[in-house]
């Protein structure tokens, strides 16, 4: 037997008793020849002491204990000496005074502390068997654990089954590039490994199974920029006879209970609802974080008239001006950083600029926070009340646009207020990124323990793609169109069609992304047309789908959601890596088995493959 029980059970009622214990050498510590170890298992740690006068072999044997080293102790539970009780520890209240130790297994020198939450990544990627021992990663896989078994345990309740589909399966468009897989047996021929289930979920509803869903590994070969995998998991969903309402009702559900059961806490439902509309024109983002307000404000009436050009023109040309007001953010942002701010907007977003008002505040305090040669301008000025807005446009503005434009931004000392002139889109865009940046800046969001869950729908159908020039699907070709907007989509005006689409937002993250489906024939051949897939290519692509849906396909809808960040969001962690067991670094590679590798020669042969990549 290597345990009795575990490393975090014993408490003061078992003194007395005489357990086995199993696990790493946590620390180690000799005071005065006697050697004290922290025993760490899964479940937590105990003190074990060696004590010569009573175990002189044992003791002995203890001095060449070394961190990490896997072990095996037997002794009796004992009360800690008075002054030593560790009160933050489960099990500080006792000792076990060992008379037996077996060393399982010793343990090199670790490449890096395992406490340590400044090692570099990399490192802790390469190791990342030794970086799993860690507490918080235990915890968050942990989580993870727990956050699963929340969702199957109760879609299971609600009828739903869990079915799994092919990961060897055949492209289906969500968007990214799709990874390949050669088929030996047949030359020439290849797999891809889903974006997504889509398809094979829709098959299952035709199959009549009503109720799918899966944890289900996705592969997208994309670039990994943003704080993404290469493979991550969704928990997807699928069901017949459903509407948009349904499908929300049960993701709230859902969601209600893996908080509950994750962390322990009710969040309240229904989620609030915004079109994505209005999500863009207040928030300038598809997925809004609204635990702050910072709303983009339309400005176009005010300058309608205005002498200044550069307004006058964008108006002119159908444009719009929006401007949102970075309340007190003048005393954390010099005249420098503004224009940094701006040739941000300009290489991030190709902006023209970024025309902000700065109102330093009069107040020494915040004064001092800006460098001197601004203070001057800061000061209160004899000239009348907008004699203090710094701005690089400002002079081109009538007294009256001035006044308007504080009353309707609530501009005041202390505030900067940053414009966006353009078509709507573009100035939601921009704007929508510089109020991130602000509340970023004025750490609008740190420490407040708010959930914002949030409902995105209406979402347009179909993006017109420039560099493509072609008509692309927002969500996916499957998305059903509104029925009031199938009109438009036959007259060819695919810019006002909406879709019956729904995201569901977290605090500004999109936790997940579905929609009600097309499950007729004649409607899906006409969208695959009109994202420019002809008659021929849609037999061969999605034939077997077309012809699914000619056999009686139900109504059906579904939704997915990104399990990975999920778990990040209840975790608290700063990135999905941090709740992956195994994860691939930003190149995609995996640090520890060092995948993706060469292959032989021999082996790109059996899959008919010649590889044209040049040896750096
Ligand atoms: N397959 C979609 C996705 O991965 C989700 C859905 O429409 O259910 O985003």
């Amino acid at each position: 037997m290597y345990r009795s029980t575990s490393c975090n059970s014993l408490r003061k009622e078992h003194i007395g008793q005489t357990v086995t214990l199993a696990g790493w050498v946590n620390s180690n510590r000799d005071h005065h020849g006697v050697i004290f170890i922290d025993l760490r298992d899964r479940e937590g740690v105990t003190q074990v002491v060696f004590r010569p006068e009573e175990f002189p072999q044992v003791a002995g044997q203890s001095h060449a204990l070394r961190a990490e080293d896997v072990i095996s102790i037997t002794g009796k539970v004992s009360p800690r000496l008075p002054g030593t009780v560790n009160a933050k520890l489960a099990t500080g209240d006792i000792e076990v005074v060992a008379s037996e130790l077996r060393v399982l297994n010793k343990a090199d020198v670790p490449p890096f502390p395992l406490d340590d939450s400044s090692v570099n990544e990399d490192l802790r990627l390469q190791y990342r068997y030794l970086d799993l021992r860690t507490g918080h990663m235990q915890k968050n896989l942990r989580l993870r654990h727990r956050v699963v078994k929340a969702s199957r345990d109760f879609l299971d309740e609600q009828g739903f089954l869990e079915i799994e589909t092919p990961v060897l399966s055949n492209p289906t468009p969500e968007g990214a590039r799709d990874f390949l897989v050669p088929s030996r047996l047949n030359p020439g021929t290849f797999y891809a490994l889903p974006q997504a289930p889509q398809q094979y979920k829709q098959l299952l509803q035709v199959a009549g199974l009503e109720k799918y869903f899966q944890i289900a590994r996705c592969f997208r070969d994309e670039d990994l920029r943003a704080d993404r995998q290469p493979e991550f998991t969704q928990i997807d969903v699928e069901a017949s006879f459903v509407t948009e309402k349904d499908i929300e009702d049960l993701i709230e559900g859902l969601l209600k209970r893996i908080f509950k059961e994750a962390r322990g806490i009710e969040i309240p439902t229904p989620f609030p609802r915004m079109t994505f509309a209005d999500a863009m024109n207040r928030y300038g983002i598809d997925k809004p974080d609204t635990r702050f307000a910072m709303e983009l404000t339309d400005l176009s009436d005010v300058f309608r008239e205005s002498q200044f050009k550069v307004f006058r023109s964008v108006l002119d040309g159908g444009g719009v001006i929006k401007a949102v007001n970075a309340k007190g953010a003048a005393a954390l942002l010099s005249k420098e950083q503004l224009k940094k701010w701006e040739e941000w907007a300009k290489a991030e977003f190709a902006a023209k600029g970024l025309a902000y008002i700065k109102w330093s505040s009069a107040a020494a305090g915040t004064v001092a926070a800006t460098p001197p040669s601004q203070t001057v301008s800061a000061a209160p000025s004899p000239q009348g009340p907008f004699a203090a807005w710094e701005s690089p446009i400002v002079k081109f503005f009538s007294d009256t646009e001035k006044a308007a434009l504080a009353g309707r931004m609530d501009f005041q000392e202390g505030d900067v207020l940053f414009f966006g002139a353009d078509k709507w889109e573009h100035v939601c865009e921009v704007l929508g990124r510089v109020r991130l940046r602000a509340a970023e800046l004025l750490k609008l969001t740190e420490g407040g323990g708010a959930l914002n869950f949030l409902w995105v729908v209406d979402f347009p159908l179909l993006q017109f793609h420039v560099e493509e020039n072609a008509w692309v699907a927002v969500h996916h070709p499957f998305t059903r169109p509104k029925a009031e907007d199938v009109p438009a989509l036959e007259a060819g005006d695919y810019g006002k069609v909406r879709a019956v689409a729904y995201d569901v937002v977290l605090n500004g993250v999109e936790l997940g992304g579905g929609s009600i489906r097309i499950h007729e024939r004649d409607l899906q051949a006409k969208m695959f047309e009109v994202l420019g897939v002809n008659a021929e290519e849609q037999q061969v692509k999605f034939g077997h789908l077309l012809k699914a849906f000619s056999f009686g396909a139900p109504p059906h809808g579904g939704i997915a959601l990104g399990l990975d960040r999920l778990v990040m969001l209840i975790a608290g962690a700063s990135s999905i890596r941090e709740v992956i067991a195994f994860p691939k670094n930003n190149r995609g590679m995996d640090l520890m088995t060092h995948s993706p590798v060469e292959v032989a020669f021999k082996q790109l042969r059996e899959v008919y493959i010649q590889s044209t990549a040049k040896k750096p």
